[in-house]
């Protein structure tokens, strides 16, 4: 049978944390790598009798979420009991949303210009955690609680490719509108896939397995592909795929079946009755749709169209949105946008890498960085002196000139003062003046070198070359 007569169909579930202070239920806070059971509380911890009461920061971020996708804010809002047992679920029961979702029916708009549509994204509550020991399984709390959104797109993906393609722009708009810091490594971001294949021209869907344990995009993309390998193998073998969880191994780079999958009435949802329903106040609505702002394949667009950057330019300062801000705060202080651009990229990257806290480390004005690059296209500044201002600056609120002025490193630029040392340097270096007059015409790279020294790296280079081939062919006439 021939492999490419099969049609690859991806739904992807993410589910992500939102980024709030404090749990979804009660006020524990969600601060992430706390000793265990610290930030636990009777309502987190499941007692009997304890009333879960609704985090209004965790509504609100979940309506702007919903606004960013382009979904509809249901009218009347209520949580369903999620019933199973797990040791990391004291209460027997989660608290999510199930026949009524928070919003409907969006979209995701990809660069490629395809739309992923967004079925629905719904509130819950996250699990408590269990790492497994030696002799038994400890049970930590401090996740119990934690406020999660849970994203299902409608099975519109066509590759593993365009799967890892939506995660990205995905985690780029959870970002953008601050919603979730989408940190897989935290947790705060976590995938799972659903996979099946049909022939070409098909419209029913084929049987659908579903991908776990997943913990990169890499990893959903590789799990995904080796997924759709293994299916056209047993379809090919007419055979037929079973419906099934698996579980991406990622040591052996396959999947391997783990349950077979539950359905939703194993679960017997029903409404919560210690949270009483409610509907979305319209301001609420209306001021979180206004928080979403300009999203990243906007911004890039725009950015494209109005600044003529490159690609790899472009993909880095819209990549991260307090980037792509700095850099048109900067433009404001100096036009030059590929100027501004190289700088950021380059050397200003480099400094914010180094810090534990990236771009939130910084303390640099974007007006004392715009004048940095000012001062190196303008000369006033050579390259190394002008990236050792700004190893300073990056860190600092102090005003460039100054900094300039404390380290010495302004560049010297004056004839009159150059022309003082490329005498010097005459008179001192004879032999490699000889050697020019020779006709070793790149002995004046040494002389060049001589005066670079004396001025501890700050005479501008070009100009004393200059003022030396001038002062030597004086000397050879
Ligand atoms: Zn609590």
């Amino acid at each position: 049978m021939d492999q490419n007569q099969f049609e690859t169909v991806i739904g992807l579930e993410v589910h992500v944390q939102l980024r709030t202070e404090s749990k979804i239920f009660c006020a524990c806070s969600t601060e992430f790598a706390q000793p265990p059971n610290t930030n636990v509380c009777p309502v987190c911890a499941g007692y009997p009798g304890v009333l879960p009461v609704l985090n209004r920061a965790v509504l609100a971020l979940a309506v702007r979420v919903a606004s960013a996708f382009g979904c509809t804010v249901q009218e009347s809002i209520y949580f369903e009991r999620k019933n199973y047992f797990y040791p990391d679920l004291p209460k027997n029961y989660q608290i999510s949303q199930y026949k009524v979702p928070l919003g409907k029916n969006g979209g995701v708009e990809l660069e490629t210009g395809r739309t992923i549509c967004v079925e629905r994204v719904h509130l819950e509550e996250d699990a408590g955690k269990l790492t497994h020991k030696e002799g038994g399984s400890l049970v930590d709390l401090n996740r119990a609680g934690t406020p999660l959104l849970e994203i299902v797109s409608m099975p519109d993906i066509r590759s593993p490719r365009e799967a890892f393609e939506y995660l990205r722009t995905l985690k780029m708009i959870l970002q953008y509108i601050e919603a979730s810091d989408c940190d897989m490594e935290k947790g705060s971001l976590r995938c799972d896939a659903n996979i099946s294949l049909r022939r070409r021209g098909e419209e029913r869907l084929g049987t659908k397995v579903e991908l776990k344990n997943m913990n990169s995009f890499r990893g959903v993309r590789d799990a995904l592909t080796h997924e759709q390998e293994r299916q056209k193998e047993v379809l090919c073998a007419g055979r037929t795929v079973v419906q099934e969880t698996r579980l991406w191994n990622v040591d052996r780079q396959r999947t391997e079946s783990m349950r077979t999958k539950e359905e939703a009435h194993d679960y017997r949802y029903f409404p919560d009755p210690d949270l009483p329903d409610f509907s979305v106040p319209d301001e609420l609505i209306a001021r979180e749709a206004a928080r979403v702002g300009e999203l990243p394949l906007a911004r890039k667009k725009r950015f494209a169209e109005r600044y003529s950057l490159d690609e790899g330019q472009l993909e880095v300062l819209v990549g991260q949105k307090a980037l792509g801000d700095f850099f048109e705060a900067a433009l404001k202080y100096y036009s030059q946008p590929r100027e501004i651009a190289k700088w950021i990229i380059g050397p200003f990257l480099e400094q914010v890498n180094a810090l534990p806290q990236g771009m939130r480390g910084v303390s640099i004005s974007s007006q004392n960085f715009a004048k940095i690059v000012q001062y190196f296209s303008e000369g006033k500044l050579n390259n190394l002196a002008a990236k050792k201002v700004l190893a300073t600056a990056v860190l600092s609120t102090q005003d460039v000139d100054e900094i300039i002025r404390e380290q010495g490193l302004e560049q010297i630029s004056g004839e009159d003062e150059l022309a003082g040392y490329v005498r010097d340097i005459i008179s001192e270096q004879q032999e490699a003046v000889s050697q020019y007059l020779s006709g070793k015409t790149q002995a004046v790279m040494f002389l060049v070198g001589q005066v670079m020294k004396k001025t501890r790296g700050n005479a501008n280079p070009k100009k004393v070359k200059a003022l030396f081939e001038k002062e030597l062919e004086k000397k050879r006439s």
